[in-house]
């Protein structure tokens, strides 16, 4: 069981971060967010992927303008991420953003710095101090030789100061490098030093296979490690693809699950049957389910069932027969085209008995910013 580090506890819309909480699964959107239609539908998109809190570009007024009448149609809470214009962040908290995520490195100031702040508090919004390797300022690439964990951590800090020192504590912070070996020992570092909920992600992550090594890797050590209170996975594609990613990260070390566990054989030269094409189709089909059930979809008949003794159900194939079994044992064989309906109609039936109770982060969120739509189990030592 992961160890958890405590941290304190925030809130954006109804969904805790940090505190122990169920580690909330992000994503931003890549609509101009000014077009609401067009940023609405991917929203529903990721709220149906299990997406809890949504991120959006406020790059002018129109797109600050625009929150509102996106919240109206949407379940999820929302963040503004403003760079450069704190008007833009005022704008944003005013349209009903459920936080703000900027650089207060680069807003413009303590004086602007301060007037974000103080709106945020009127609105009771979170603030996330997101530095980014890339832009660290320049004293403390001249101190830190270069964008080096240390210089990151040391930024990181100091904007946290500026908003304590004005009495402002709903914060977050993310530290972003593009390289894992960075990132990590920067959220060390930090992890070290304070007790603040912190935001994990790898930036600039990359297409889709390196993206999701490198976000694996970055997030995941950090997670194993007990480090991390929500996280983001940045992939160069559909954002939906960001959440099944950070999902998967979580399900990965137990943390978190969202629906069934597919498990898969990966073939060899016993494989009669077309393994890549039927787990796909299994996937597909079972997109939208939310039952924990662990599922095994197997190259033969011979090895396949005891391989995967740990799946509830599974199916395995060859040579013209398929095989349905349960717990390592088959129970009953068919004909191998029907694999796939086989597996399905009974994954529907077990899903029947196995329907997940409402999970830890509904019953940690205020009855009055129940927004989330999570309903899948969270594991034990999530929280
Ligand atoms: Fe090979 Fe069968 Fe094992 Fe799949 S289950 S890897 S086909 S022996």
């Amino acid at each position: 069981m992961i160890q958890r580090r405590m941290t304190r506890q925030i809130r954006v819309g109804g969904v805790p971060i940090g505190g122990g909480a169920p580690i909330p699964v992000q994503s931003m959107t890549n609509t101009p967010t000014q077009d609401v239609s067009a940023t609405v539908a991917q929203i529903r998109r990721l709220e149906e992927a299990g997406c809890d809190i949504v991120r959006v570009a406020v790059p002018d007024a129109a797109a600050a303008q625009a929150i509102g009448a996106i919240k109206a149609r949407i379940r999820i809470p929302v963040i503004a991420d403003v760079h450069f214009d704190h008007r833009l962040a005022i704008a944003a908290a005013r349209s009903g953003a459920d936080g703000l995520r900027i650089n207060p490195g680069n807003i413009g100031g303590s004086k602007k710095v301060k007037e974000v702040v103080e709106c945020a508090r009127n609105y009771g919004i979170p603030i996330r101090i997101g530095v980014n390797s890339g832009s660290l300022e320049k004293d403390l690439l001249n101190k830190y030789n270069g964008a080096t964990p240390e210089g990151m951590v040391a930024s990181a800090l100091r904007h946290v100061e500026l908003l304590r020192a004005l009495d402002f504590h709903d914060i977050k912070v993310s530290l972003k490098a593009s390289d894992v070996r960075r990132t990590v020992a920067a959220y060390r570092q930090l992890s070290a030093v304070t007790d603040l909920p912190l935001h994990l992600g790898v930036t600039e992550a990359g297409t889709l296979f390196s993206g999701l090594i490198k976000s694996a890797l970055g997030i995941g050590t950090l997670l194993a490690e007990g480090i991390g209170d929500t996280l983001r996975v940045s992939l160069t594609r559909d954002p939906v693809e960001e959440v099944r990613a950070g999902y998967e990260i979580l399900a990965a070390l137990d943390i978190r699950r969202r629906g069934p566990e597919i498990i898969a054989c990966p073939t060899c030269g016993r494989t009669r049957i077309d393994l890549f094409g039927i787990v796909e189709q299994v996937e597909k089909a079972l997109t939208a389910s939310r039952a924990p059930i662990k599922i095994a979809v197997m190259g033969c008949v011979v090895n396949g069932p005891g391989e995967a003794r740990e799946a509830d159900i599974g199916i395995a194939g060859g040579d013209g027969i398929g095989a349905l079994f349960r717990k390592g044992k088959v129970i009953r064989t068919f004909p191998e085209e029907q694999l796939v309906e086989v597996l399905l109609k009974e994954v529907a039936k077990l899903e029947k008995r196995r329907r997940p109770k409402a999970d830890g982060l509904k019953s940690g969120a205020s009855a009055a910013g129940r927004r989330s739509t999570l309903t899948e189990r969270t594991f034990k030592n999530n929280g």
